[in-house]
């Protein structure tokens, strides 16, 4: 009884003296200075390196006209002050192998990076967005539908900048550029009918639909590796439509990174590939300003 007493004299006398408060502050202070070199500091920085995690903006685009602009078609210019802006917010674009990279925790990415998309491979991409991508120091992803390209290459009806697509040989070009990296957007299944994108159809099961969609994705693999010498991992949904197992068939072909049309800023984790199983893309629409557009999609 007598020394439970005493005990606790001791914490009154402790909690109303500021003068010991102080000295114990102190010595807690200099024993945590001393000792820190000795903590396993290793482990905390790889439990921080697991749990890494990246904003990334995918702005999609698809024809660039100066005569015309509507959902789908931005003029040069506002192109080109798309880029600025990007540039004067610290962005640095990327390619989707980039994400890819860090996704399988391979590499990391810049502190702001940014990705521009481009759909189903209109021959103005070649003509306008190319040139100013090179000299605005941007690199940009490019996802080309097959049978546009073949009828392009081989109808000669190839350098309208208002409706033609691009070559095989153009694809090759800006895929050696180092300025765009091609994606397949399917051979022939970007098409509203029969089926919507590679929906499957009502009719078929699911073999059937794994056999459709793998030969016709497969036939425009083949027309990169014989026209232009490369093959990709990058494989952008068509309308953005896709099926529950559309993924994981895609994934034996050996696609690693699926981009969708689901609008939103991805937030990717470092060594975690499922995060690009669905990538969000925000489309461009061309009748916005520049301001307009970022302010819109909280680009900032
Ligand atoms: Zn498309």
């Amino acid at each position: 009884m007598k020394k439970k007493l005493i005990f606790v004299d001791f914490f009154a006398i402790f909690a109303n003296n500021i003068a010991m408060k102080k000295f114990f502050a102190f010595a807690i202070m200099l024993l945590i200075s001393i000792t820190a070199p000795y903590f396993p500091t290793q482990n905390y920085s790889l439990l921080h390196a697991e749990t890494q995690t990246c904003e990334v903006p995918i702005i999609m685009y698809h024809s660039l006209l100066k005569s015309k602009q509507s959902q789908y078609i931005t003029s040069p210019d506002n192109f080109k002050r798309d880029l600025q802006k990007l540039k004067d917010l610290g962005y640095q674009s990327v390619f989707v192998q980039d994400l890819i990279n860090y996704c399988k925790g391979k590499a990391d990415l810049p502190k702001k990076p940014v990705v521009i998309s481009f759909d189903d491979g209109h021959y103005n991409n070649y003509t306008y967005a190319y040139p100013i991508l090179k000299e605005m120091g941007f690199k940009a992803n490019l996802n080309v539908v097959g049978c546009y390209c073949e009828f392009s290459t081989t109808s000669g009806d190839c350098d309208n900048p208002n409706y033609s697509y691009l070559t095989w040989q153009e694809i090759k070009q800006l895929q050696n550029s180092g300025v765009f990296e091609i994606g397949n957007h399917t051979y022939s299944m970007h098409k509203y009918s029969p089926r919507f994108g590679i929906s499957k159809l009502a009719c078929e099961d699911e073999a059937a639909y794994k056999e459709s969609l793998t030969k016709d994705v497969l036939r425009l693999e083949d027309k990169f590796k014989n026209e232009c010498g490369f093959s990709t991992n990058v494989f952008a949904y068509p309308f953005g439509k896709y099926e529950k197992n559309s993924g994981e068939i895609l994934s034996q072909l050996g696609f690693e990174a699926f981009l969708t049309c689901n609008e939103g800023i991805n937030k990717l984790t470092k060594g975690d590939a499922k995060s690009l199983s669905l990538l969000k893309r925000i489309n461009r629409t061309g009748t916005l300003s520049t301001e307009e557009f970022f302010r819109q999609n909280k680009i900032n």
